[in-house]
């Protein structure tokens, strides 16, 4: 069998000898082209000293690019049983280096992973679940992000509501929760065809960093009023806020109540989580 640069078989064959067909159910669409991979590793910045988090490693592809990267821990969780034999070979490759994690990363706890070492997410995210992870991981803990960047494929539009500013179509309360936390970009886009099978849509990478000063704000009230503002976001905020207050809220915050959700800044929405 051929060989790679890193001396492991190639993906395609790997996949092949492995009978892994993909699996849509689990948002499989795999990445076999190495100067794609070797650029998302790269974009992750330098992986030395970290515990690198990989969220469905699949047939391993990012995950030799990371550890050729000089990642000195990288910690996979993989759902998929059928890919474990897979990774164990590049785990093998690069001893004491690659953890895997059988499981479902919506259940797994990286924080507790982690263990106090800083920390980088880097991972081909599985579509179905993939917002829902970056919800969770913004979350765990605010006020002590566990990751110090987050480097992610995400479909682009979701790539787009994650970077959207107020004003934009994009901007929601994924936009808002994510820029209340973090500094976050669009790196670069990737075409369907550069995934095996290639999804219906173009895919972005997205980088998110903590910011180093985050408005004080409690999450469960900005929640609620991310909700209520954008659950309606047509309306006039004192229709949709109606339920928490309406213009009396407003007002003691100095928003005109004539506003729609989308115009809105995150310190203004900070302002009435904080005003609730
Ligand atoms: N990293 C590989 C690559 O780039 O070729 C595979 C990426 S593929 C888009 C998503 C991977 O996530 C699949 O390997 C799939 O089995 C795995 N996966 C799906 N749902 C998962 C979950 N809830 N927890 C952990 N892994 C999951």
């Amino acid at each position: 069998m051929a060989s790679t640069p890193n001396g492991l078989p190639p993906l395609r064959d790997v996949v092949a000898t492995h009978g892994l067909a993909p699996k849509k159910a689990l948002g499989q669409n795999f990445l076999f082209d190495l100067n794609l991979t070797a650029k998302i590793a790269r974009s992750a910045g330098p992986l030395e000293g970290f515990t690198v988090f990989e969220i469905g490693p699949g047939p391993g592809g990012l995950t030799r690019a990371l550890l050729a990267q000089g990642a000195t821990r990288v910690v996979a969780v993989e759902r998929d049983p059928r890919c474990l034999p897979i990774l164990a070979e590049i785990s093998a490759h690069y001893p004491g280096r690659l953890e895997v994690v059988e499981g479902d990363a919506l259940e797994t706890d990286l924080a507790e992973l982690a263990n106090g070492t800083p920390a980088k997410i880097v991972a081909n995210l599985p579509y179905n679940v993939g917002t829902q992870l970056l919800i969770n991981w913004l979350t765990a803990d605010v006020d002590h992000p566990f990751w110090t960047s987050m480097t992610l494929m995400f479909q682009k539009e979701v790539g787009q509501r994650i970077v959207a500013a107020p004003g934009s179509n994009h901007y929601g309360r994924l936009g808002v929760l994510a820029g209340w936390i973090a500094h976050s970009e669009i790196l670069f886009d990737v075409p369907p065809q550069a995934f095996t099978p290639p999804p219906k849509v173009t895919s972005s990478v997205v980088q998110l960093e903590p910011l180093k000063q985050r408005l004080p704000c409690d999450l469960a009230k900005l929640e609620r009023v991310t909700h209520a503002a954008f659950g309606q976001r047509r309306k006039m905020l004192r229709q949709s806020l109606k339920p928490l207050g309406g213009e009396a809220l407003l007002e003691r915050v100095g928003i005109e109540p004539t506003r729609r959700a989308e115009t809105l800044s995150v310190a203004e929405f900070c302002a009435l989580a904080e005003a609730l």
